[in-house]
């Protein structure tokens, strides 16, 4: 497959096979699809003798294997990790400790803003617990080895910890979470902070990379298009959450039933935080006010309701 226009996700290769997709990405589907998922992480192989893995993937022995049975003495140069989410980085430290390679990858994980004890309890269980690089990357560093170069790009926003790596010899970026073809991306408080996604996305409009190679799903072939309709997206549901509080609606249980309407339960709470990430921009930027205990159980009012004069 070395046209990725003609990329079709629902025929990409089975979990544990290793596609080639260009001339110096490889991709392995690891085995751990769901609705949080989609058909599960791409583990991706950059060049070709002297490799690159990005994303090792979850904490799945028989995935590493076949990884290293796939490469078949090919020799592990760097192992990158975009974001410490239980999907992307537990894999790196089985596939460190099989091979001796150290890890580079983005730094621990921490919340973007102070967390409720319950939100402490919820990061703690969706972050890599185990994640210990030996060396945390920064914006703008570059990784060589062999016939490829990545530069570090920081895109805080779904995690605060969140990097992606554009492959400068295909003009393509490997963009973990932050930018997926297949779902946007969930910005969840204390972890995600919208704003530091939105300036995310606007950093990369910046930059002419032609492809991506999302953690999630197929590439994406035009990625500027994406990333107008993704800031689209935001700005359009930005609207609709303040048009719920301008009609009386106060908490995010109620607004995510009169914005998104009937969604599983499986995506009932993403939704929540996702509503919950917008209203905290809104009261951070002093757009509307808050009150209660901070995070979910908060309410929210529109700055423009003061009661009328008493005539
Ligand atoms: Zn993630």
């Amino acid at each position: 497959m070395n046209d990725p226009a003609s990329f079709d996700p629902e025929r990409s290769a089975p979990p544990g096979e290793l596609a080639q997709l260009t001339p110096l990405v490889r991709r392995m589907l690891a085995g751990n699809a769901s609705a949080m998922t989609y058909k599960g992480t791409n583990t991706y192989v950059v060049g070709h003798g002297e490799v690159s893995i990005i994303d090792p993937g979850p904490e799945d022995p028989r995935h590493i294997e076949a990884l290293l049975d796939a490469l078949n003495g090919e020799r592990i140069a760097h192992i990158l990790v975009t974001h410490t989410h239980r999907d992307h980085s537990p894999g790196a430290r089985l596939l460190s400790e099989a091979t001796g390679i150290p890890i580079h990858g983005c730094a621990l994980p921490e919340p973007a803003r102070m967390a409720t004890p319950a939100e402490w309890t919820r990061f703690q269980s969706v972050h890599d617990q185990g994640y210990a690089p030996a060396l945390i990357l920064k914006d703008g560093e570059c990784v060589q080895a062999g016939d490829h170069t990545l530069t570090v790009i920081a895109t805080p926003g779904h995690t605060q910890n969140h990097l992606t790596f554009a492959l400068q010899e295909e003009s393509s970026l490997f963009s973990g979470d932050h930018v997926m073809g297949w779902s946007t991306t969930v910005i969840a408080p204390p972890d995600g902070n919208l704003k530091s996604y939105i300036a995310s996305l606007e950093k990369l409009r910046r930059r002419s990379d032609r492809l991506y190679w999302p953690a999630h799903g197929g590439p994406v072939t035009d990625p500027q298009r994406l990333l107008r309709g993704l800031l689209q997206h935001r700005n359009a549901r930005e609207s609709a959450i303040l048009n719920r509080l301008e009609a009386g609606d106060e908490d995010c249980a109620t607004i995510v039933r009169n914005v998104y309407g009937n969604i599983g339960p499986a995506l009932q709470g993403a939704a929540s935080l996702s509503v919950l990430a917008h209203l905290e921009e809104l009261v951070e930027s002093g757009r509307i006010d808050t009150s209660g205990p901070g995070g979910l159980e908060s309410r929210f009012f529109p700055k423009l309701l003061r009661k009328p004069p008493e005539n």
